[in-house]
Order: structure tokens, then sequence, then C-alpha cells
């Protein structure tokens, strides 16, 4: 069934994000690429665009509200109704405990939970109108818990219940919420972390791998296939749920 609805991703310059879109519009669906820097999301918009998609790029940091109400805003004006949302902007700031700061904890929190709220606060009302939305958040298997990871742990648990609350509040009017929770996936974040532990970005894939089940880490493409599925029009009885892509079995 072809799906021809406007799509919000943010922190769609790179990453999963990017691929999100990418494979959004692939779908039919005409995307807002968000990002901090707008000039950063042009790469996505151009990928978009030269396989025969539409695509915008806004500037806009997701934890401040007046920013996101603009951004939603011109999404609306230029693009149509933004029916489908993806929260997916992030950040780390990893440390342990004694040594993580109220800086770190509040800028994870910041731009998971405090932007997906902001994001999804702006977008529900074109939704409720609509009667139709698709809301995916990103959680991740660090919800489980995740040595030196005490704040990004708190914000993908947190997104799990944002997600059940979001289901259960706007499933009246056409609008599923589900999360994704992605496993190791081979991104610029992966590559941080990498460089934190002091091990090549090479052989912490290597190391990941073989504690995979399906022996391989996980690419951009595998997450944004997921979204793509709880995005689409036929997943509208699918609705609370947090699926875990991860390579293995994890609840
Ligand atoms: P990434 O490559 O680091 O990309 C994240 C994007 O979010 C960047 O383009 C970043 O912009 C943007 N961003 C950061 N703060 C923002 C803000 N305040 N407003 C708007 N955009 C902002 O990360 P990724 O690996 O693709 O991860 C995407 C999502 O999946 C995140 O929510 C992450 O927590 C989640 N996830 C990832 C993994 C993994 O293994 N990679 C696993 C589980 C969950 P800048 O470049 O300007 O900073």
């Amino acid at each position: 069934m072809p799906n021809t609805h406007v799509a919000i991703v943010t922190g769609a310059a790179r990453g999963i994000g990017a691929a999100t879109a990418r494979r959004l519009a692939a779908d039919g669906n005409a995307v807002a690429v968000l990002d901090l820097d707008e000039a950063a999301c042009q790469g996505t918009v151009d990928d978009i665009t030269a396989a025969g998609g539409k695509a915008i790029g806004v500037g806009v940091d997701v934890s401040k509200g007046d920013q996101v109400e603009a951004a939603v805003a011109r999404v609306a004006d230029e693009l149509g109704a933004p029916v489908i949302l993806v929260n997916n902007a992030g950040i780390i700031r990893d440390n342990l405990i004694f040594k993580m700061t109220e800086d770190d904890w509040d800028a994870v929190l910041g731009v998971h939970l405090r932007g997906a709220f902001l994001m999804t606060k702006a977008a529900q009302g074109y939704m409720t109108q609509e009667k139709y939305g698709r809301i995916i958040n990103l959680s991740s298997s660090s919800a489980q818990g995740n040595r030196g990871q005490a704040n990004y742990s708190a914000a993908k648990a947190g997104m799990q219940g944002f997600t059940k609350t979001l289901a259960i509040e706007l499933g009246k009017f056409g609008v599923t919420a589900n999360a994704v929770a992605p496993g190791f996936i081979q991104t610029d974040m992966t590559a941080a972390t990498a460089e934190r532990i002091g091990v090549s970005f090479e052989d912490f894939i290597k190391h990941s791998a073989a504690q995979i089940p399906v022996a391989r880490v996980g690419q951009p493409e595998d997450i944004a296939a997921t979204i793509a599925f709880l995005a689409s029009e036929e997943a509208g009885f699918v609705s609370g749920q947090v699926i875990y892509v991860a390579g293995g079995p994890l609840d």
C-alpha cells in the first residue's frame, strides 16, 4: 500500500535518522529532515531528492520549545500536516555515576526525553485533526541498564513509558505510538563509544558482533526498515509496543 503522508524525522542529518528519512521518502512520504544544524541536513535532503523523493531540511534544537514550535509549523506550512513523527535525535554523555555531572544528566535527558515530549506535543495536534498518526520513538537496549550510561539508560527507559502513554491517550484519534529499541548499530554514536573506551571502532564492532546471535552488528537501514513498518498505514493495530531490533532476543 503506498504511503503518501508528511513525516518528520529528528536527528536526520546522519546515522539512523538519515537512513530512516531516506526510507520513509522511498516509501512515498514527503520528509522533513530535522537536525541541530540546517546545513547539515542537506546531504540527506539531496539523497532523497536525487532518488525522486520530496524533502526539506529544518534546523532545530529539539530540547527548545520555541524552536520546536517554529520547526513543526514550518513543516506544516511547506509540506502539509505532519502525521508521522520519528523522535530519533540523540546524544550520549557517558560516565560512571560518580563522575557524571549534572550537565551530563540534563543534556541527555533534555535531548531524548524533553525533545521527544516537545516534538510530540507540537505535532500531535495535526495528527488528531487528521484522525491519523504514527509516532515512533527511539529507545535502546541500554534501557535495560548499561555501564557508564545512567543518564542515557534512564532516558531510553523513559521513552518506553512515554510511548505507552501516548498510545493510550491518542489511540482513539487513529494515532499509534511505538518504540524501537536498537542494539548495537554502526554509526557515529557507537564510534564515539569505542573512542571513549579506548578501542578501535573495528575491534569494537568485531567484539560486539561475536556476542550478537545473528553474528553481526546492526546497520542504520535495519532500524529504518522497522520504523518504516510502524510508520505505515498497515501497522495501525500495533501500538504501545517496544520492538527490540538487536540481532537477538531482548525483552
Ligand atoms: P548519531 O549518528 O549520533 O546521530 C544523532 C543525530 O541527532 C545527529 O545528527 C545529531 O546532530 C542530532 N542531534 C543531537 N542533538 C540534537 C538536538 N538537540 N536537536 C536536534 N538534533 C540533535 O546517532 P545514531 O546512532 O544515529 O542514533 C540515533 C538514535 O538511535 C538516538 O536516539 C540513539 O540514542 C538511538 N540509538 C542508537 C544506537 C546505536 O547503536 N547507534 C543504539 C540504540 C539507540 P549533531 O550531529 O549536530 O550532534
